[in-house]
Parts: structure tokens; C-alpha cells; sequence
């Protein structure tokens, strides 16, 4: 695990403070709305930054259920964290680290091992003033270097959990110069029976926020439709801010277009405003251009994908289904998704395939679907459909491969069948003696080096590729000969590693260890998933890339 800072900081560095709370109930996308207006003032020439605050006792997301909690984003230096920060990175375009997630367990963690050290010299360790300190001390030092920092609290308003960081927010305010710290309070605008807009709920949050002593400057309201003028001035008079600080955020069908509808409202001009740096902002016509672009780009063809998991929630695929859409907007090509549960995949699974023009089976832990994750990737070997494999995804390729083509009955991974005689995939031998499950596995950021002529060259363009892991298991060096004596390979490489697979008798059969998906950003889509693309519209045939070679 990546390791505490304990050094001091510059309070004049990451001058200025966006913060972020909900209320009502949570799931509102406040992360996306504070998310929208970082990506609008980082146009505007400004250097933003955001940190997550997720009030639980997980020291990190690693240990928690994708299930539960949607899926766990790994960070280029190994930090297992909060999908919002996956949010935060594909919106701000920059890469954070753990230290920008900020929870409640590593908060403790660390102020009790503080204690233990006989750091507070007999004082009484408390909530109040040692865990707001440590809170505040973590958002200063994740702003330093930066003009705005976006900081968004977890949970809704009144959650217990929640309570320190609100305080530590309050006291931090206080701290600072007026002005240099903004309050956004995200809400829920319902609608009645008889079509109304109703501001009670928003009402009730905004009080429990000032009964801790916390007023908002700025209301978003989450509601279907924009808010009307009425229900603008009603909040706004009943919570007690100038009507032009009620903001809409009505429901848009892409989450990438919540920038240009916050643009529209005109949020993020009055947090400039407010903040008092629109002076410093670049003129509108100079303002980067590029998002709105991007997101709104015409689309030339449109394919349909089965995404093949176990889960039963989108969310814990986030990650692999917005690096299918960034590689659609690369091809100008409209990415369907299809959820195909791997469960369903044990019988006739050529029917629940039949209408994909490509697959990806995605990463995962446990047995639960693996046959069927098997299967599919069965199918897509022998019918000659584009295929794409990650980390677990890859793993069942080389079970596949083992089993199917070379006859290796009951191969399998040891994670998932301890007592295979062909453990084809295996425990890192790092991991032999670990027994603390938090934050252990090979993680972050690691260099494969790609073989020339490859697929996996023409993928990435490059000989190198840098991008993220979290596993525990590998392919078995005892079987590596084997298993690449024929049509299969291992094209990327990491010393013994094998990183990269790929099938020199299919137009895109790859299989990647790592997860090329958390590197993708909209303006920056993920080779794997663009070469995917490439093969599902035809423009990309492995099969003739020798030929191709042999031409030049
Ligand atoms: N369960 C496998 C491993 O630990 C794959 C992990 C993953 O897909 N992220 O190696």
C-alpha cells in the first residue's frame, strides 16, 4: 500500500475549495456534477483537482464487494479506490492517487498508529481535534500545487458516518480566507402526484447542513426536467441564497454530456465568479473545446458488444463499458452494450452471443460463472469473433486454450480449482505467504514490453505500454512453452510475466493481464479496446498482419 505523507504543507498552494455534499438520498451523481464543473473550469486554464471522501471503515475499496459498491478503480500507484475517482480521472483528464481518496478506515488507521507511537504526548485522542485535523491535513496536501480543489463527501447529510467530515469541512472554512471556499449542496427535486416540483426534501437537507453549522452557497437540484423559475426562488428562499445560486441538473442520456449541461446553467461562470478567479479565466472563445467535441461527435457505424460478467449491476463494470464508449467516439463508432450474465452462458449460449458483434469478457474473483465465461470464450475462438480478454478475461483465454486445443482435460486456474492437475494459471509466487487480503495483490502501474510484428505492436502503436493491474494469479511459468507452441502467443511480456496474448489464426483474439480500461479517458481511448473496434468493424484482421509486413 502506498505509503502515508507526514510531511508539512504550503496552506498558499490549492488555493481555492469546492465542496461538495448531498442530501436527500444518495445515488444523485453529485460526483458527476462536481466532476462536469472541474472539467469547465480546467477549459477555463485552471488546474483542478478533486478528492473523494467516502465515509466508511474500509482503510481502501480493495476488500469491498463490486457487487455492493459498483466496481473497485485501481490508480496508477496501486491504490484500490472508490469508482467516483474513475469519474474524476476521465473527466479531469489527470491521473490521482490514493492520497485523493480519502476514508474513513485510513484516517483511524493512521491516527491510531500515531497514538500507539506516543505522537500526542498524553493527550486524549479524539474525533475532535485529532480525525478533523487528520482530514483537513489530507485535503490540503491532495490540493497542493493545484487552483481548485473539488472535494465531494460521500453519503447524504444527516449520516452518522459522515459527521467528522462535515465538522473538519466547517472548521477548515473557518480557517481559510472567505471566498476561497465554496459550499455546493446537491439535492433531490422530486415531482408529486400532480406534476409539481416539490422543495421540501431540499429544504429539510439544507436545514440539517446548518444545524451543523455548514450553509450552503449553491443548490443543485437533481430533478427529471430543469427546475423551474418558481421552484428556483422557492429554494432559494426558503434555504437562503440568491436565486441565481439554484442550479438544475435535470436528467441528460450520457453522462458525458452533463458537462455541456452544467455549461448551459451557467454553474460553473458563478463558481468562477464566486471564487473570485474569473479574472484569471481564459477568455470564453479561447476556452478549450475539445469535450464537447468529443462527446457530441457524429457516428459513422454502430456495433453491438456482449460484455460477459457475473454481476448483476452495471456499475461494477463502469471502467470496461466507458473505455468501449471512448473507443467508440475514437471510431465514430455507437458502442451498444449488451449485458450478458455468465451464468446465463452454460446452455445454448451461442443464442445469447449470436447477435454480438464482438465480446469482452471482463475481470472478476471466484467461481461463480466461470464456465460460462469459458464458453464464451470458446465461441468466439471457433466462429472467428472479435474477443477481448481482461485479467480474468485472459486468464479463461489460456484456460480455454489449454483445455480446448491442447487437450489439457480439467486445466484450470488454481484460484478456482485448487486441485487441477493442470494449473495452467497460478499464485504470483509473491503472494505464497500473504494472508492480509487488503491491498496485496500486484497492483497499479507496470511496463509490458510488446514484441515486434505483433498484434499487440500494431495495438499500441509502440514496443512498450505501461497500464494498470490488480490480480493474484498468473500463467504458470511451467506451461508457458506449451501453451504458445501454436497458433497462441504471449506478445507482452513483463520478465517472466505474461501480460499479452494473442491468436495468429483469428482477425482479434487478445487477452490482456492488466486493465487497459482504467487508463481510458474520452479524449484518450484505450489501444486494446480501439484495435477491438477496429476488428469489430473490419478494418483490423490479424491474419493479415504478416502479409502486411511482408509487403512493406
Ligand atoms: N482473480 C484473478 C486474479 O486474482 C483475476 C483478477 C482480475 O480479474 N482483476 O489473478
Amino acid at each position: 500500500m502506498p505509503k502515508e505523507p507526514e510531511t508539512g504543507y504550503d496552506p498558499s498552494l490549492g488555493r481555492k475549495f469546492i465542496f461538495v455534499t448531498g442530501g436527500v438520498m444518495s445515488g444523485l451523481g453529485k460526483g458527476i456534477t462536481a466532476a462536469s464543473t472541474g472539467r469547465l473550469l480546467s477549459n477555463a486554464g485552471f488546474d483542478v483537482t478533486a478528492v473523494k471522501i467516502d465515509p466508511y471503515l474500509n482503510v481502501d475499496a480493495g476488500t469491498m464487494n463490486p457487487y455492493q459498491h459498483g466496481e473497485v478503480y485501481v490508480l496508477k500507484d496501486g491504490g484500490e479506490v472508490d469508482l467516483d475517482l474513475g469519474n474524476y480521472e476521465r473527466f479531469l483528464g489527470a491521473d490521482m492517487t490514493s492520497d485523493h481518496n480519502v476514508t474513513t478506515g485510513k484516517t483511524y488507521q493512521h491516527v491510531i498508529e500515531k497514538e500507539r507511537g506516543g505522537d500526542y504526548l498524553g493527550q486524549t485522542v479524539q474525533i475532535i481535534p485529532h480525525i478533523t485535523d487528520d482530514i483537513k491535513r489530507r485535503i490540503r496536501e491532495a490540493a497542493v500545487g493545484t487552483d481548485v480543489c473539488i472535494v465531494e463527501v460521500g453519503g447524504t447529510v444527516g449520516d452518522i458516518e459522515g459527521m467528522p467530515y462535515l465538522e473538519a469541512l466547517r472548521q477548515f472554512a473557518h480557517e481559510e480566507d472567505d471566498g476561497d471556499i465554496l459550499f455546493t449542496h446537491v439535492t433531490l427535486v422530486p415531482y408529486s402526484k400532480n406534476g409539481e416540483q416539490k422543495t421540501k426534501p431540499t429544504q429539510h437537507s439544507v436545514k440539517e447542513l446548518r444545524s451543523i453549522g455548514l450553509q450552503p452557497d449553491i443548490l443543485v437540484g437533481r430533478c427529471e426536467d430543469e427546475l423551474d423559475p418558481e421552484t428556483k426562488e422557492k429554494i432559494a428562499l426558503f434555504c437562503d441564497v440568491p436565486t441565481e445560486a439554484v442550479f438544475s441538473n435535470p436528467d441528460v442520456e450520457d453522462v458525458y454530456h452533463v458537462p455541456l449541461m452544467v455549461e448551459s446553467e451557467g454553474l460553473d461562470e458563478y463558481v468562477m465568479e464566486r471564487l473570485d478567479i474569473d479574472g484569471e479565466a481564459l477568455p470564453t472563445a479561447e476556452r478549450d473545446n475539445r469535450w464537447r467535441e468529443l462527446v457530441t461527435r457524429d457516428r459513422d457505424t454502430e456495433v453491438d458488444i456482449a460484455l460477459v460478467g457475473k454481476y448483476d449491476l452495471e456499475d461494477a463494470y463502469m471502467s470496461v463499458h466507458e473505455a468501449l464508449k471512448h473507443a467508440g467516439i475514437e471510431r465514430r463508432t455507437e458502442v451498444n452494450v449488451q449485458w450478458v450474465d455468465s451464468d446465463e452462458m452454460l446452455d445454448r449460449h451461442e443464442n445469447r452471443l449470436k447477435g454480438a458483434d464482438g465480446v469482452v469478457v471482463p475481470g472478476g474473483f471466484g467461481t461463480r460463472g466461470i464456465e460460462g465465461k469459458l464458453n464464451a470464450v470458446e465461441y468466439c475462438r471457433e466462429n472467428d469473433v472479435p474477443f477481448l480478454g481482461l485479467c480474468l478475461g485472459f486468464q479463461m483465454a489460456v484456460v480455454e486454450h489449454a483445455r480446448n486445443v491442447l487437450g489439457l482435460s480439467g486445466a484450470h486456474s488454481a484460484e478456482l480449482d485448487p486441485e487441477t492437475l493442470h494449473p495452467v494459471i497460478d499464485i504470483l509466487p509473491e503472494q505464497y505467504e500473504v494472508e492480509d487480503m487488503g491491498g496485496t495483490m500486484r497492483l497499479g502501474a507496470h511496463d509490458t514490453d510488446i514484441e515486434s510484428g505483433s498484434l499487440a505492436e500494431r495495438v499500441y502503436g509502440d514496443t512498450v505500454c505501461t497500464e494498470r493491474h490488480r490480480h493474484r494469479y498468473e500463467v504458470n511459468p511451467e506451461y508457458i512453452e506449451e501453451l504458445a507452441g501454436g497458433a497462441l502467443a504471449f506478445s507482452g511480456t513483463a520478465d517472466n510475466r505474461m501480460e499479452i496474448l494473442e491468436r495468429d489464426d483469428h482477425p482479434f483474439f487478445f487477452g490482456t493481464q492488466f486493465h487497459p480500461e482504467f487508463r481510458s479517458r474520452p479524449d484518450r481511448a484505450s489501444p486494446p479496446f480501439v484495435g477491438f473496434l477496429e476488428a469489430v468493424t473490419g478494418e483490423l484482421d490479424a491474419r493479415d498482419l504478416g502479409d502486411q509486413e511482408v509487403q512493406a
